[in-house]
Parts: C-alpha cells; structure tokens; sequence
C-alpha cells in the first residue's frame, strides 16, 4: 500500500523544507574596534551561517595578530624583543620573523626611507599626550634608527639587536600582514566576493559581483570628501596620511611617520595611497612612498611591476602614477 500525501499537507511540507533551507545569497558586513583602529569585512554569501563563521574568523585573526604584533601591550612578543634583543637573542614567533624580514625588503629597495627601527625614535612620541622629544632626545636616539642593526636568525626564529637603543615597531606593515591572512582564511572557506579593511590597509578578493569595488581616497584635509574613487577587483590598496595620528603645536602638525635618517615628521606629503597585489605590499609601500615624497616615490612605484600610486603632497597637489588614468 502506497502512501498518500494530501494535496494541502504536500505543500505545507514544502513550505517547511524552504523555510529550512534559506539560498538567499546576501551581503554580511561586520566593524570592530581592533589594532587602534576599525576593522570591517563585507563578504557575499549563500549561507547565512558560513557567513557569520567567516566573519568570526577574521575579527579572530585581527585580534591574535594584533596580540602578537603590537608594541603597546607590554606582554606581546615584539615588547619582549625591544626590552632583551640587546642583551641576547630573542626567540620569537615564525610569522613575525616573516614580517620582520619582508620589512627589510621595503628597507633595501628605499634606502632606508621604511624602516621597522624608526621606533628608537617613534617610541619617543606619544600623540595621545601631544608629547614629542626634544632635539636632544632625538639626536641621542637617532644612532638606533638603522635595521642593519637587527639580526634575524630565520633557522632559529630569533631577533638580536646589535646596539643599545634599538626598538622596533610594525605599525607600518602589520596591518596589511593581518588584512592578507584574513583574504586567506575567507577563501580557504570558500568565499569569493570580500572586502576587508583594516584603517587605512584593504585587500579586495574578487569583485564585487560582476562589478568593480569602488575604494575612495579621502581627502587629507577634509574627512567627508573624496579626492578620487578607484574601481578595483582582486588587489589590494593602502593608504598613509598625515591625519591618522598627530596633534598640532604652534600650527606645526607631528605625526606618525618619520624619516628615518633624520628622526623628524615626514612631511613632503599628506597621503600616499599605493595599490598593489597583497596588503602587505601595499601596506609598507605606502609608508614608504610618504617618506620618500612624490619624485622619489613614483620613481620607486614606477619600477615595481603591478603597483600605482596616487600621492597629496604638502600643498594639496594630487599626482598619479603612469599606469592610472586621472580623472578628466
Ligand atoms: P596607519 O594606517 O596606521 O596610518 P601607515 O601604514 O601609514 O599606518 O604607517 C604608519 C605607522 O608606521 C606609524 O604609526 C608607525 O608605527 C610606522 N612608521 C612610522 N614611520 C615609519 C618608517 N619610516 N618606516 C617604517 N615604519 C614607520
Ligand atoms: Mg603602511
């Protein structure tokens, strides 16, 4: 004997395998408040609860990154480093042996114009406070600005400083590493369509279906306006500006990004935006381009294959590099 389903009992039972089953694709975005700054990823999905797990993770990897990275809590890895390196080799986790040592890329290709040691000085500074160190202060720490003062043992995972004084930091590129890892993780969970951001570092994987993303520029002086919009897919841009972090004394602004060679602001420019493949790359690019200012900063963008820029300088002036169209 067959079994018989009524016709309107048939249909209340399809009705709940629908309701079950939601194939609503969507967009899922999320913020947060991580590594100084806001943290956001927008992700397109069919799944509701892969989605929610995908977004977990990446606020995850910001946060276990930060932990690892950052030099403002004073139990990470790298506050270890610049309290012991001196005395003796500090072991340390692999992956900031890895960004350590990609830093020094950035170091080499600009003569010194990004460097992780910027901090003998940096540390000097504290923006919160409106405090920056005297012309003493700066002319006693500046010997330990020089990453060739850093030994890094990638066999056995380990930092050695070779003069007193020296510290590292790398707020100029951890973000774009944390930016790269979450893309990582969102695709090994088989997303396609995802932006994620990290203050001025964004990494874009995919587009935005069947549409560019549109990233804007801001304008330094001016929050609510845009000096140009770029459609992008599958890249990665970042920015550095002069607005981040600073406070201003006798109408002299100081903020985060110093030379290197002279422990002063750099102040050639007001942001320098590079766009590139990874965050990562983009990420210490666009420190570096700020310090080295628009002349020799397009030099350096025009030699690396798959990289533009779009640089403010000090008097509001924007300049693009070869392989972008500007706006007409
Ligand atoms: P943010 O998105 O925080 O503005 P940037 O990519 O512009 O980050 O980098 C600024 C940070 O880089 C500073 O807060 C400091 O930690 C670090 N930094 C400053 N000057 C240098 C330098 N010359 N080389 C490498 N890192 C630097
Ligand atoms: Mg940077």
């Amino acid at each position: 004997m067959s079994l018989r389903i009524s016709g309107r009992l048939r249909i209340a039972a399809l009705l709940l395998v629908a309701a079950a089953t939601p194939a609503r694709a969507e967009w899922f975005q999320r913020e947060e408040a991580i590594m100084g700054t806001r943290v956001a990823v927008e992700l397109w999905s069919e799944d509701a609860a892969l989605a929610a797990r995908a977004m977990d993770a990446v606020i995850a990897e910001m946060r276990r990154t930060d932990e690892l990275m950052s030099t403002y809590k004073p139990e990470s890895q790298l506050s270890a480093v610049n309290a012991h390196a001196f005395e003796g080799p500090v072991e340390v986790d692999p992956e900031i042996i890895d960004v350590v040592a990609r830093s020094f890329d950035f170091s080499r290709m600009s003569n010194g114009a990004f460097d992780v040691t910027y901090a003998s000085v940096g540390h000097l500074y504290d923006y919160r406070a409106h405090q920056r160190p005297s012309k003493q202060q700066v002319a006693a720490a500046l010997p330990g600005v020089d990453y060739r003062q850093v030994e890094v043992d990638r066999a056995r995972n380990t930092i050695r400083f070779l003069r007193k004084g020296v510290r590292i930091d790398l707020g100029g590129i951890a973000k774009g590493y944390a930016v790269d890892r979450s893309i990582g993780i969102l695709r090994g969970l088989g997303i396609e369509h995802a932006m994620v951001n990290a203050g001025g570092d964004t990494r874009l994987l995919g587009d935005r279906l069947g549409k560019p993303w549109i990233v804007g520029i801001r304008d330094p002086r001016n929050e609510g306006r845009m000096v140009t919009r770029l459609p992008l897919e599958d890249e990665a841009i970042s920015t550095s500006g002069d607005y981040e972090r600073y406070f201003e004394e006798d109408g002299v602004r100081y903020h985060h990004i110093l030379v290197p060679g002279t422990g002063d602001v750099a102040r050639e420019v007001r942001s320098a935006t590079v766009i590139g493949a990874d965050a990562t790359l983009t990420d210490g690019l666009s420190t570096t381009v700020f310090v080295l200012g628009v002349q020799r900063g397009m030099e350096l963008v025009s030699r690396l294959p798959g990289v533009e820029a779009v640089i403010v300088d000090k008097d509001g002036r924007i300049f693009y590099s070869d392989g972008l169209t500007p706006p007409q």
